[in-house]
């Protein structure tokens, strides 16, 4: 297939924004990106994707989202209202997670993914709670990622909430879906796995060495980690250290090891994440809405540590993530000057590239437009109506991009949405059952009170 007509932005660095140039798509890869007369002559009766002067640009990711809390959307929690961050895990996600059977994660999962295709999204990591129903949450997961087309990196988040029965299934399904996408079962290597764990508030030593000694060799993980002080109080209180050094001392931290927030860390603990190579991921409007805070990324980013964006679950709409970092941290420290846009970009493209090729080693590129980079590709819908070069490009998407501008996406060169339209999933069959499972659901989660 041949893109032709689009004002291509590449994400490479230096950044390129491209016009009169066109996009080879040949299977999963863009086989050439060259000047359209060119491409046009040599490939005459090549299929072509119009794209009538929109932003062709590499798909968004997400680097920390639950598919398993789209029923919370509307969920009336019980009086008196959650009034801090450890109020809302017991009032709100622990009862919800709780309530949710395998079909549940199946259909919940689905309508994140319409709603991650619709704006934009093409590859996210998942982190995944549903302690009634752990073994084959995993493969639900998958289930619906095959079904949409989406690229992802699953895990099951362990955790000694609900005993050592739980927390062993939790490991085994881990394990279990780790050694399938080895084995093959990756959705044509679309799809991979990693070792999810909760928090350490609630893992015990016991259990943080089990999932040592089953990940060893086979894969890094995915944390919550200081996302409120109460993880560093609990750790200092319980094991006499603070949250990183805890989780360094059972060698969970390391150039394949995610932790999302990171909101208290102290310097030592930054320095820890720099010195291992360890991912950070933020979610500034999930922090904004739970009171939390706001980890110091600037800082994060001149230590060297690598500083991603997700969106916690909140919605997926990438742009809009951006644009809270790029306000948020502007008004905590009531300073302008603060968070660049380029800082911004910085985190939200380039670390999260980086990080997706860690999880996707048999690529080249991902998250770029350049030859041989996977065809993960979106058409934006926008018309710049001031010069947009590569200098001002951050501010054209932070004061200018909508996520509903993307009018088609595209996973490994297969088109996910086009001009709107969702090819790969029937979006009213499934919000149709979703409102039917979503009300069973609420229903159990307000007997748990
Ligand atoms: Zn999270």
């Amino acid at each position: 297939m041949l893109i032709k007509n689009a004002t291509i932005i590449t994400w490479t660095k230096p950044n390129q924004i491209l016009s009169d140039y066109a996009v080879l798509i040949q299977g999963q890869k863009i086989a050439r990106l060259a000047p359209q007369i060119q491409l046009e002559a040599e490939y005459p009766h090549e299929p072509v994707l119009d794209a009538h002067g929109q932003l062709l640009m590499p798909g968004l990711i997400c680097a920390h989202t639950h598919f398993y809390g789209a029923f919370s959307r509307g969920l009336a929690i019980p009086n008196p209202a959650p009034s801090q961050f450890s109020e809302i895990l017991e009032k709100l996600w622990w009862p919800l997670d709780q309530s949710l059977d395998l079909d549940d994660v199946r259909v919940s999962s689905e309508v994140c993914m319409i709603d991650a295709i619709k704006h934009g999204n093409t590859l996210l990591f998942d982190h995944h709670a549903s302690p009634n129903a752990i073994d084959g949450s995993l493969d639900a997961i998958r289930d619906a990622f095959a079904e949409t087309g989406l690229r992802g990196v699953e895990c099951y988040e362990v955790t000694d909430r609900g005993g050592v029965i739980k927390a062993d299934a939790g490991i085994a399904e881990n394990v279990r879906m780790i050694h399938e996408v080895k084995d093959g079962q990756n959705l044509q290597g679309r799809l991979a796995a990693t070792f999810g764990l909760h928090a350490g508030l609630t893992l015990s030593d016991e259990t943080l060495d089990k999932c040592r000694v089953a990940a060893d060799g086979l894969s890094g993980f995915h944390i919550h980690v200081a996302e409120h002080q109460i993880d560093e109080f609990n750790s200092l209180e319980k094991y006499g250290l603070r949250v990183i050094d805890r989780l360094k001392e059972f060698d969970i931290l390391g150039e394949n090891t995610i932790v999302a927030h990171g909101v208290h860390l102290d310097m030592r603990e930054a320095e820890i994440l720099a010195e291992t190579g360890t991912w950070l991921s933020q979610q500034p409007r999930s922090n904004m809405n739970n009171a939390v805070g706001l980890a110091d990324v600037e800082s994060m980013l001149r230590l060297g540590i690598k500083v991603c964006m997700g969106n916690d679950g909140f919605s997926n709409a990438m742009w809009d993530e951006w644009r809270t970092c790029y306000l948020a941290h502007k008004l905590i420290h009531r300073d302008p000057r603060r968070m660049n846009g380029g800082s911004v970009i910085e985190m939200g493209v380039y670390s999260n590239a980086l990080l997706a090729q860690r999880f996707f080693p048999n690529t080249t590129g991902l998250g770029t437009i350049q030859q041989d980079a996977p065809a993960d590709l979106i058409l934006v819908d926008y018309e710049p109506i001031t010069e947009m070069t590569p200098g001002n490009l951050p501010w054209q998407i932070l004061f200018g991009f909508r996520d509903s501008m993307v009018t088609m996406t595209m996973v490994d060169g297969a088109v996910l949405m086009r001009d709107r339209q969702l090819t790969t999933i029937d979006e009213h069959k499934v919000i149709f059952e979703a409102r039917k499972r979503s009300k069973d659901v609420w229903e159990r989660y307000q007997k748990m009170f």
